[in-house]
């Protein structure tokens, strides 16, 4: 588990740096467990939280991890590096005593950032780190910035093999000239 225990965090903030095993996050496992992407591998995460009033943390964090995910044109599978940062609020789910514009100001913030909420002294940042890493993913990955992907006709992976068809030659409007015969000059 991924956790800050807010009695840690001092006056000058919390730093943390860890790498945890991906089984701790289980929204990672659970999505690798359905199988097209996958993470295995470790994640590193930095954070520094700060405390600012009513016991709203304010954390930011770096995260980095390989992500192995099938490429979008090719669709060989690749390990992704991921390397991201986020900052978000956590608010603890009972809040003390806490004037109206206070609230007004919190939902502001929370607009903005990414909201956490914890209960008791302890903030579970498990499923925000994997948010942000699932977050971090781009919709079309590329295994390489010039892969090739598959021809639409045979179906060959264009980056290791050549294309089987002649499709692309039949519809060629250079096609015709094939089929023309020209007369041998005589010597
Ligand atoms: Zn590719
Ligand atoms: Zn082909």
């Amino acid at each position: 588990m991924l956790q800050i225990h807010i009695l840690s965090i001092k006056e000058h903030g919390l730093d943390l740096d860890k790498t945890v095993d991906v089984k701790s996050f289980p929204l990672l496992t659970s999505i690798s467990q359905k199988g097209t992407v996958s993470f295995n591998q470790p994640v590193h995460v930095r954070i520094h939280a700060t405390i600012i009033a009513d016991d709203t943390v304010i954390i930011k964090g770096a995260v980095s991890t390989l992500a192995h995910i099938p490429c979008s044109r090719c669709l060989e599978s690749y390990d992704l590096t991921i390397d991201t940062e986020f900052t978000a609020t956590a608010t603890p789910d009972n809040p003390a005593s806490i004037d109206d514009d206070a609230i007004e100001e919190k939902e502001l913030k929370t607009d903005e950032m990414d909201a956490i909420v914890f209960s008791g002294n302890s903030i579970d940042l498990s499923d925000g780190v994997s948010q942000q890493i699932i977050m971090a993913i781009p919709i079309k990955p590329l295994c390489r910035d010039n892969c090739k992907g598959l021809c639409n006709g045979c179906g060959a992976d264009l980056n290791k093999n050549h294309c089987q068809c002649d499709s692309q030659v039949a519809n060629s409007p250079f096609s015709v000239l094939k089929g023309l015969s020209f007369p041998k000059k005589k010597e």
